[in-house]
């Protein structure tokens, strides 16, 4: 069935793909940004693809500018059935060098806004009695790593949050899954110098990264009418990287 998809950070790497898997899957989507300026090019660029997209500026770190902006969706392209938390930043250093700025932003960007965001779209989902939320954590999440106390610590806590509130709303008809991507083709990884790349490939059981498309293939999935199934899980799509 056609709903309603909302994506954060959406004009993003994965996002991007997130997107068109979603508008494939027959959904109208929308998406958010918080750089403004680049949505023009980018909207522009997707047309060009065949994909008409929403796109709404917003800080998902700001807790009123994400209720202001769930009243202007909702007002002027409907209820919002499917919620993807995908907008994320790392600010990598050593928890003896990391810094409370750098501590509070990813905290806010990463964690905070699951909160921000699914606050003023849940009540509409469970009223309706569907909903499909997806939030995008991390490998680094599940295992840890080296230099990111504040990225892994924001992505673990999503999974929290996942599983309270999947047993929360269960009854209504809404699903709360996590997917904890590993290392994937994205500009920024693939911007890391070849050697470096080589050897984060060589970690990988599968023996190569992963793609973007693969990703929003499986957030396609669990935000279908069919997975309503899948609940509180944390799906991890990381090549083998990581098994637990
Ligand atoms: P990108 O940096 O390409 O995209 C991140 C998106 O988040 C951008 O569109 C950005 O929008 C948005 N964003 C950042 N800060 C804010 C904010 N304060 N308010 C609103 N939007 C914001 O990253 P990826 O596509 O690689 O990552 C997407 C998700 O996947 C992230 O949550 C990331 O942690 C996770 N992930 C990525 C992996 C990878 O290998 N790439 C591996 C595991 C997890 P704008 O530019 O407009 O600010």
């Amino acid at each position: 069935m056609a709903r309603i998809a909302l994506v954060t950070g959406g004009m993003g790497g994965i996002g991007t793909a997130i997107c068109q898997k979603l508008a494939d899957a027959g959904h109208v989507v929308v998406t958010t940004y918080s750089r403004p300026g680049r949505e023009t090019q980018w909207l522009a660029d997707q047309k060009e693809k065949g994909y008409n997209f929403h796109a709404y500026q917003c800080d998902v770190a700001d807790y009123d500018a994400c209720q202001a902006m769930a009243a202007k969706i909702v007002a002027e392209v409907g209820p919002v059935d499917i919620l993807v938390n995908n907008a994320g930043i790392t600010k990598d250093g050593t928890f003896r060098k990391m810094g409370k700025v750098d501590w509070d932003v990813v905290m806010r960007t990463d964690l905070d806004s699951v909160f921000n965001v699914t606050k003023p779209f849940i009540d509409g989902m469970t009223d309706r009695g569907f909903g499909r939320i997806v939030n995008v954590s991390s490998i680094n999440g599940q295992k840890g790593q080296f230099g990111q106390t504040n990225y892994s610590a924001a992505k673990a806590g999503m999974h929290g949050f996942t599983k309270a509130l999947a047993q929360e709303v269960a009854k209504k008809g809404v699903t709360v899954n996590t997917v904890s991507p590993g290392y994937i083709a994205t500009e920024m990884v693939m911007a890391v110098k070849e050697e470096v790349r080589n050897a984060i490939i060589a970690g990988i059981p599968v023996n190569r990264l992963g793609n973007p498309e693969e990703v929003a293939d499986l957030i396609a999935y669990l935000s279908g009418d069919n997975a309503g199934f899948i609940t509180g899980s944390n799906i991890a799509i990381n090549g083998g990287q990581h098994m637990f």
